[in-house]
């Protein structure tokens, strides 16, 4: 069986993590509570415990670690960027924002990403690694400890690609759905993925009362491949019906994805395609305006065109709604802070309008 660091284990591991090391059960819940609840980083802030058994286990089992290193506030809306730093130096972004209903967390699940898909800035340099589900967890924790907050819902929708870490992101989510941990519902949590279809089979089958989204991006094989390169290996007519599956088995609505890239995929005959893909469908079309990136020279669709694009899908019953941007001033789309970030290194000179922490 395979080993998890410990904050990435559920309660039954740490207790079995306790009883080998000799110690009372009472201590499973105490470890797993800071792990867990509070999120801490270090064995000297589980005050509860004695000194030499905080040293022995943090000798025997290291904490994985997400700092922020880079913290950016809109001056916008009331948006917040952070980049972290993880234990081996390896950065990752999440974005917290505010919404009447409570604060999301998008959060990241790999370090960049190897899908490709070419308007976006995470994947640019490739897959470093995946995030063990205790540095997904940690984005959480990181970002509720330094604004005293709680985050009642979460998106997967930052750096990479959440259903190429397929173990550690189903072991996330049973983490922070956790009633002795986060607590959050899982109803609350949305998956994003680029169309893994096997792996959305596999999802079926765990039970996760959890929203999918999907990015679709195009309503054509030709488009989409052309924009995202999973689609040459699980092209458009696999991945619907692998959604309708979906919908039918845990009868909860997919959320369709499709990011707005002027004169690619925003025209009329584009709409109609894909309204014509969609129909019948439970779902629900996210048109979302393409961010510009410094790394492609794909546009954003003008205000015009994706409220015609939103009227042409609603007037053929596919419910369409268009996202609402926040952040746009501090780069809030994934994998654009890391990017700079990464170039900073090297160029600290035009880094000056970051907040060092
Ligand atoms: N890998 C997952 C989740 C990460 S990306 C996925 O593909 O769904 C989260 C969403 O942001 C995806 O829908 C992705 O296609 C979209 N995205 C990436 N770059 C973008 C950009 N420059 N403008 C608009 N949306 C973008």
């Amino acid at each position: 069986m395979r080993e998890f660091d410990i904050k990435s284990m559920i309660f039954t591991e740490v207790e079995d993590v306790v009883s080998s090391m000799g110690l009372p059960r009472f201590r499973a819940k105490q470890i797993f509570d800071w792990l867990q609840i509070y999120g801490v980083m270090s064995y000297d802030e589980m005050t509860n415990l004695p000194k030499s058994l905080r040293e022995k286990l943090a000798e025997k089992y290291p904490i994985n670690s997400c700092e922020i290193e880079l913290k950016q506030v809109s001056n916008l809306d009331e948006t917040v960027k952070y980049l972290f730093r993880l234990s081996d130096g390896n950065f990752v972004e999440s974005v917290l924002m505010k919404y009447k209903y409570g604060y999301t967390l998008c959060v990241s699940s790999q370090v960049g990403c190897k899908m490709g898909c070419v308007f976006c800035a995470s994947t640019k340099s490739g897959c470093v690694r995946s995030l063990m589900p205790s540095e997904i967890l940690g984005q959480i924790h990181a970002a509720q400890r330094d604004m005293n907050i709680r985050i009642s819902h979460v998106v997967m929708m930052g750096m990479g690609e959440p259903l190429d870490n397929y173990e550690n992101t189903i072991r996330f989510l049973r983490l922070a759905g956790e009633e002795k941990g986060l607590n959050l519902s899982l109803r609350n949590i949305s998956l994003s993925t680029c169309g893994i279809v096997p792996r959305i089979y596999d999802l079926i089958d765990e039970k996760l009362p959890i929203t999918l989204s999907v990015s679709l991006h195009a309503p054509d094989d030709k488009m989409r491949s052309e924009v995202m390169p999973i689609n040459k290996k699980y092209p458009i007519n696999e991945l619907i019906k692998a959604c309708k599956d979906y919908t039918k088995e845990t009868s909860r609505r997919i959320s369709f994805e499709y990011a707005m890239i002027k004169d690619v995929n925003d025209t009329d005959e584009c709409a109609l395609k894909l309204a014509g893909l969609l129909r019948g469908m439970l779902c629900h079309v996210n048109l979302i305006p393409a961010n510009e990136i410094n790394e492609s020279e794909h546009k954003r669709s003008t205000n015009d065109r994706l409220q015609r694009f939103m009227k042409i899908l609603n007037s053929k019953g596919v419910n369409t709604t268009v996202r609402r941007s926040l952040g746009s001033d501090i780069d809030a789309s994934c994998g654009q802070l890391r990017s700079k970030h990464v170039r900073n290194s090297v160029r600290r000179d035009d880094c000056e309008n970051f907040s060092k922490v």
